[in-house]
Protein backbone atom coordinates (compact mmCIF):
# COMPACT_ATOMS: atom_id res chain seq x y z
CA UNK A 1 0.00 0.00 0.00
CA UNK A 2 1.67 3.63 -1.31
CA UNK A 3 -0.14 6.96 -0.67
CA UNK A 4 1.00 10.05 -1.83
CA UNK A 5 0.58 12.93 0.53
CA UNK A 6 2.31 16.33 0.83
CA UNK A 7 4.45 15.28 -1.96
CA UNK A 8 5.91 12.05 0.08
CA UNK A 9 5.38 8.97 -0.83
CA UNK A 10 4.34 6.53 1.83
CA UNK A 11 4.25 2.93 1.89
CA UNK A 12 3.00 1.08 4.72
CA UNK A 13 4.76 -2.47 5.53
CA UNK A 14 3.12 -4.42 7.81
CA UNK A 15 5.08 -7.17 9.25
CA UNK A 16 5.43 -9.47 12.62
CA UNK A 17 1.81 -10.31 14.03
CA UNK A 18 0.86 -6.69 14.05
CA UNK A 19 4.04 -4.52 13.36
CA UNK A 20 3.64 -1.73 10.43
CA UNK A 21 7.17 -0.75 9.17
CA UNK A 22 6.99 2.59 6.65
CA UNK A 23 8.99 3.76 3.57
CA UNK A 24 9.08 7.06 3.47
CA UNK A 25 10.51 9.05 0.39
CA UNK A 26 10.23 12.62 -1.08
CA UNK A 27 12.30 13.96 -4.59
CA UNK A 28 14.03 10.97 -4.43
CA UNK A 29 14.89 10.74 -0.91
CA UNK A 30 14.02 7.41 1.25
CA UNK A 31 13.75 6.13 4.33
CA UNK A 32 12.65 2.88 5.51
CA UNK A 33 11.00 2.70 9.74
CA UNK A 34 11.63 0.20 12.06
CA UNK A 35 12.10 -3.10 10.26
CA UNK A 36 12.00 -5.85 12.38
CA UNK A 37 11.75 -8.33 9.31
CA UNK A 38 14.81 -7.72 7.00
CA UNK A 39 13.41 -9.92 4.03
CA UNK A 40 10.02 -8.53 4.02
CA UNK A 41 11.45 -4.38 4.24
CA UNK A 42 13.97 -5.40 1.89
CA UNK A 43 11.37 -7.06 -0.76
CA UNK A 44 8.90 -3.73 0.10
CA UNK A 45 12.47 -1.67 -1.37
CA UNK A 46 12.63 -3.48 -4.07
CA UNK A 47 8.83 -2.98 -5.16
CA UNK A 48 9.48 0.79 -5.08
CA UNK A 49 12.95 0.87 -6.97
CA UNK A 50 15.30 -0.72 -4.88
CA UNK A 51 17.15 2.72 -3.46
CA UNK A 52 17.25 3.68 0.31
CA UNK A 53 19.42 6.17 1.90
CA UNK A 54 18.11 5.71 5.70
CA UNK A 55 17.24 3.29 8.24
CA UNK A 56 15.32 5.06 10.88
CA UNK A 57 14.90 3.32 13.86
CA UNK A 58 12.27 4.63 16.55
CA UNK A 59 13.71 2.63 19.88
CA UNK A 60 15.38 -0.47 21.10
CA UNK A 61 12.81 -3.44 21.16
CA UNK A 62 13.42 -6.21 18.70
CA UNK A 63 10.58 -5.60 16.86
CA UNK A 64 11.22 -2.43 15.53
CA UNK A 65 14.89 -3.22 14.72
CA UNK A 66 15.71 -7.12 14.47
CA UNK A 67 15.97 -6.55 10.56
CA UNK A 68 18.12 -3.31 10.66
CA UNK A 69 21.64 -4.18 10.03
CA UNK A 70 20.59 -6.66 7.13
CA UNK A 71 18.21 -4.11 5.83
CA UNK A 72 20.89 -1.12 5.35
CA UNK A 73 23.51 -3.91 4.29
CA UNK A 74 21.53 -4.48 1.68
CA UNK A 75 21.21 -1.04 0.34
CA UNK A 76 23.96 0.88 1.60
CA UNK A 77 21.78 2.76 3.81
CA UNK A 78 22.67 5.05 6.58
CA UNK A 79 21.24 3.43 9.78
CA UNK A 80 19.79 5.91 11.98
CA UNK A 81 19.06 6.52 15.62
CA UNK A 82 18.53 7.97 18.70
CA UNK A 83 22.13 8.99 19.70
CA UNK A 84 21.13 9.19 23.46
CA UNK A 85 20.55 5.13 23.54
CA UNK A 86 22.83 4.43 21.14
CA UNK A 87 23.82 1.64 23.08
CA UNK A 88 20.60 -0.35 22.95
CA UNK A 89 20.54 0.35 18.88
CA UNK A 90 22.28 -1.78 16.10
CA UNK A 91 26.10 0.30 15.43
CA UNK A 92 24.39 3.92 14.21
CA UNK A 93 26.10 5.69 11.35
CA UNK A 94 24.24 8.68 12.19
CA UNK A 95 23.18 9.36 15.53
CA UNK A 96 21.03 12.19 15.81
CA UNK A 97 19.99 14.64 18.88
CA UNK A 98 16.47 16.12 19.92
CA UNK A 99 15.60 18.94 17.61
CA UNK A 100 18.45 18.00 15.04
CA UNK A 101 17.36 18.23 11.74
CA UNK A 102 19.06 16.80 7.79
CA UNK A 103 17.90 17.50 4.32
CA UNK A 104 15.39 14.92 3.14
CA UNK A 105 15.27 15.53 -0.69
CA UNK A 106 13.20 18.86 -1.21
CA UNK A 107 11.88 18.91 2.14
CA UNK A 108 13.54 18.05 5.81
CA UNK A 109 13.73 15.22 8.22
CA UNK A 110 13.99 15.87 11.78
CA UNK A 111 14.22 13.45 15.15
CA UNK A 112 12.32 14.99 18.07
CA UNK A 113 12.93 12.78 21.75
CA UNK A 114 9.24 11.38 22.69
CA UNK A 115 10.37 9.16 25.77
CA UNK A 116 7.96 7.15 27.73
CA UNK A 117 7.19 4.07 26.09
CA UNK A 118 10.82 3.42 26.60
CA UNK A 119 13.30 6.41 27.97
CA UNK A 120 15.27 7.04 24.70
CA UNK A 121 12.22 6.72 22.00
CA UNK A 122 11.85 9.34 19.38
CA UNK A 123 9.96 10.45 16.44
CA UNK A 124 10.74 11.24 12.83
CA UNK A 125 9.18 14.34 11.28
CA UNK A 126 9.44 14.90 8.04
CA UNK A 127 8.58 18.50 6.38
CA UNK A 128 5.28 19.37 8.89
CA UNK A 129 3.32 16.55 7.04
CA UNK A 130 4.23 13.53 8.64
CA UNK A 131 5.36 11.92 11.89
CA UNK A 132 6.76 8.52 12.38
CA UNK A 133 5.91 7.72 16.38
CA UNK A 134 6.46 4.50 16.51
CA UNK A 135 5.08 2.70 20.13
CA UNK A 136 4.70 6.27 21.72
CA UNK A 137 1.39 7.15 19.82
CA UNK A 138 -1.17 4.78 18.67
CA UNK A 139 -4.20 5.20 16.70
CA UNK A 140 -6.45 5.89 20.54
CA UNK A 141 -4.23 4.44 22.66
CA UNK A 142 -0.63 4.93 23.03
CA UNK A 143 2.49 2.33 24.32
CA UNK A 144 2.37 0.81 27.37
CA UNK A 145 5.08 3.01 29.74
CA UNK A 146 7.65 0.53 30.21
CA UNK A 147 10.66 2.99 31.01
CA UNK A 148 8.81 6.41 31.54
CA UNK A 149 7.02 8.73 34.72
CA UNK A 150 3.37 9.97 34.02
CA UNK A 151 4.96 13.38 33.58
CA UNK A 152 7.75 12.32 30.74
CA UNK A 153 4.85 10.37 28.63
CA UNK A 154 2.55 13.27 29.31
CA UNK A 155 5.11 15.53 28.00
CA UNK A 156 5.72 13.47 24.60
CA UNK A 157 2.37 13.33 23.75
CA UNK A 158 2.03 17.10 24.48
CA UNK A 159 4.83 17.28 21.83
CA UNK A 160 3.03 15.22 18.92
CA UNK A 161 -0.39 17.10 19.91
CA UNK A 162 1.54 20.85 18.93
CA UNK A 163 2.44 18.86 15.67
CA UNK A 164 0.74 20.79 12.19
CA UNK A 165 -2.91 19.26 13.06
CA UNK A 166 -2.84 18.17 9.17
CA UNK A 167 -0.07 15.48 10.33
CA UNK A 168 -0.04 11.39 8.85
CA UNK A 169 1.00 9.87 11.73
CA UNK A 170 2.80 6.62 11.39
CA UNK A 171 2.37 4.23 14.38
CA UNK A 172 4.29 0.90 15.32
CA UNK A 173 1.11 -1.46 15.70
CA UNK A 174 -2.25 -2.07 14.20
CA UNK A 175 -4.00 -2.05 17.98
CA UNK A 176 -6.43 0.43 17.07
CA UNK A 177 -9.78 -1.84 17.49
CA UNK A 178 -8.83 -3.16 21.12
CA UNK A 179 -7.80 1.09 21.77
CA UNK A 180 -11.50 1.67 20.16
CA UNK A 181 -13.13 -0.35 23.10
CA UNK A 182 -11.26 0.65 26.14
CA UNK A 183 -11.63 4.46 24.96
CA UNK A 184 -15.38 4.09 24.74
CA UNK A 185 -15.24 2.73 27.79
CA UNK A 186 -13.44 6.23 29.34
CA UNK A 187 -15.47 8.58 26.88
CA UNK A 188 -18.45 7.46 26.25
CA UNK A 189 -20.29 10.67 25.31
CA UNK A 190 -17.77 11.76 22.33
CA UNK A 191 -19.80 11.94 19.51
CA UNK A 192 -16.34 12.03 16.87
CA UNK A 193 -14.90 8.66 19.04
CA UNK A 194 -18.06 6.64 18.33
CA UNK A 195 -17.66 7.75 14.79
CA UNK A 196 -13.81 6.48 14.47
CA UNK A 197 -15.05 3.25 16.33
CA UNK A 198 -17.31 2.29 13.45
CA UNK A 199 -15.22 3.28 10.84
CA UNK A 200 -12.64 1.16 12.35
CA UNK A 201 -14.74 -1.91 13.50
CA UNK A 202 -15.80 -1.95 9.40
CA UNK A 203 -11.82 -1.40 8.30
CA UNK A 204 -10.74 -4.50 10.15
CA UNK A 205 -13.74 -6.65 9.63
CA UNK A 206 -12.52 -6.40 6.29
CA UNK A 207 -9.40 -6.76 6.67
CA UNK A 208 -7.71 -3.82 6.10
CA UNK A 209 -5.34 -1.33 7.94
CA UNK A 210 -6.00 1.99 10.26
CA UNK A 211 -3.10 3.47 10.15
CA UNK A 212 -2.01 6.11 8.88
CA UNK A 213 -4.29 8.38 10.89
CA UNK A 214 -4.57 11.97 10.95
CA UNK A 215 -3.16 14.33 14.22
CA UNK A 216 -6.50 16.28 14.18
CA UNK A 217 -8.73 12.72 14.00
CA UNK A 218 -6.54 11.79 17.03
CA UNK A 219 -6.89 15.04 19.07
CA UNK A 220 -10.62 14.56 18.69
CA UNK A 221 -10.76 10.92 19.94
CA UNK A 222 -7.82 9.75 21.75
CA UNK A 223 -8.05 9.77 25.35
CA UNK A 224 -4.26 9.36 26.08
CA UNK A 225 -4.08 12.49 23.87
CA UNK A 226 -6.89 14.28 25.38
CA UNK A 227 -5.59 14.22 28.96
CA UNK A 228 -5.15 17.56 30.44
CA UNK A 229 -2.59 16.75 33.24
CA UNK A 230 0.10 14.29 33.95
CA UNK A 231 -2.38 12.78 36.44
CA UNK A 232 -5.14 12.17 34.33
CA UNK A 233 -2.80 10.65 31.86
CA UNK A 234 -1.70 7.89 34.56
CA UNK A 235 -5.31 7.24 35.75
CA UNK A 236 -5.87 6.34 31.68
CA UNK A 237 -3.02 4.58 31.59
CA UNK A 238 -2.89 2.07 34.52
CA UNK A 239 -6.80 1.66 33.99
CA UNK A 240 -5.62 0.46 30.34
CA UNK A 241 -3.29 -1.58 31.67
CA UNK A 242 -6.26 -3.77 33.57
CA UNK A 243 -8.66 -3.46 30.85
ZN1 LIG B 1 8.09 -1.04 21.65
Amino acid sequence: MSIAYAGFTITRVPMLTDNYAWLVGHDGASAFIDPADAAVAIEAVDRQGGKLDYVLLTHHHDDHIAGAAALAARFGAALVGNAADAARLPALDMAMNDNESIAFGGSTLKMITTPGHTSGHVTYLFGDAIAACGDTLFSLGCGRMFEGTPEIFHTSLHRLATLAPDTMLLCGHEYTLANARFARSVDPDNEALMARARVVEKLRAAGEATIPTRLADELLTNPFLRAQTPEEFARLRAAKDRF
